[in-house]
């Protein structure tokens, strides 16, 4: 943001329910302070039963768009004008940009994700394999991210197997790209077939195991089949070095902690915004103190 605002400062913001603990304002105030741009970004809180208003309001308002966050971003795809093709595949749109008064919806998770690999591993996810642990939503994002960018192969387990197996015959369906779960009988990693460890290019935790304030149980995995060469990467952001992260580090992969893809998918909504390259420093950086803020407590979100 510029000083002060003024009668051409655009408005953006996140539509969540509850959204106090949310870092996106931090992040992206930063990065309008940083570059100068008559730009503004604020919470709004809206109820379940206030969300088509708040949409309508997008349009309404003139706002340049808004991030979408918990619980709304499925609920809001059938009021958008226009899907991308990742918010289609998703179900679920995080961004929401405005082109005049035309409510275009998409999801940056997915590609912030990839964007993040990409960047600090040096990682294309082309002809390779990845192990998956979980299938919740930021799972279905990568997955179809990782499927969509021409992986070789899939490979998903999760606590709950129908939820596997729902994403895998998904992900196959939709994009032709081979997916198979592995079971977790004793719902615990350490059952997990030691060739899919092996055989998997990338290995991607993307369940809450090992986040604050559990930060100290370790995600049970048999660490020591992790190798030089693999990729291993923790959605977890707090703490940002997570212990599968230093173990699979030990074990002489290349990790890629969650910042990166929490970065990546707020520098991609500022980018479609504002049409300018976000400054990537500066946001990490808010980031950062923003997660230092809160390390006390509190439940954090998008
Ligand atoms: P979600 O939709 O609620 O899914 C949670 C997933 O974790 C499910 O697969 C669930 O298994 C599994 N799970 C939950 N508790 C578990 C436990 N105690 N033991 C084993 N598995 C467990 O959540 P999400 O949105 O996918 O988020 C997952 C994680 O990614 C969270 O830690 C979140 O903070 C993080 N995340 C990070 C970013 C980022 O930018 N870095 C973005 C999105 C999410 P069931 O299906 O069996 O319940």
């Amino acid at each position: 943001m510029v000083s002060g605002i003024s009668g051409r400062t655009r408005v953006c913001g996140i539509v969540g329910w509850p959204v106090e603990h949310s870092f996106s304002p931090a992040m992206h105030n930063a990065a309008f302070a940083a570059l100068e741009l008559d730009y503004v970004y604020v919470p709004f809180p809206v109820p379940p039963s206030n969300l088509p208003g708040a949409v309508t309001a997008v349009r309404d308002l003139g706002l340049a768009g808004v991030n979408v966050t918990i619980p709304h971003k499925t609920a809001v795809l059938p009021l958008l004008d226009e899907l991308s093709r990742e918010a289609r595949l998703t179900g679920a749109v995080n961004t929401i940009v405005n082109r005049s008064g035309r409510l275009i919806g998409d999801n940056t998770d997915g590609k912030g994700f990839l964007r993040s690999l990409v960047e600090n591993a040096k990682f294309l996810p082309s002809g390779k394999t990845a192990l998956i642990l979980g299938a919740g939503g930021a799972a279905r994002a990568l997955a179809i991210e990782l499927a969509l960018a021409g992986a070789k192969k899939l490979v998903i387990t999760n606590r709950s197997q129908e939820r596997a197996a729902e994403l895998a015959g998904f992900i196959t369906e939709k994009t032709g790209v081979k997916a198979e779960i592995v079971p977790w009988p004793a719902g615990r990693f350490e059952t997990i077939p030691g060739e899919a460890l092996l055989e998997a290019d990338l290995v991607v935790q993307a369940t809450p195991l090992g986040m604050y304030p559990n930060d100290v149980s370790a995600v049970p995995l048999p660490f020591e089949l992790f190798r030089p060469g693999q990729v291993a990467c923790d959605l977890v952001y707090n703490p940002v070095e997570t212990i599968f992260l230093k173990r699979a580090a030990r074990a002489g992969a290349t990790v890629v902690d969650g910042l990166g893809m929490l970065l990546y998918q707020g520098a991609l909504s500022f980018e479609m915004w504002t049409g300018v390259a976000a400054p990537l420093e500066v946001m990490r950086d808010a980031l950062l103190s923003w997660k230092n803020k809160i390390a006390d407590g509190g439940k954090e979100n998008c």
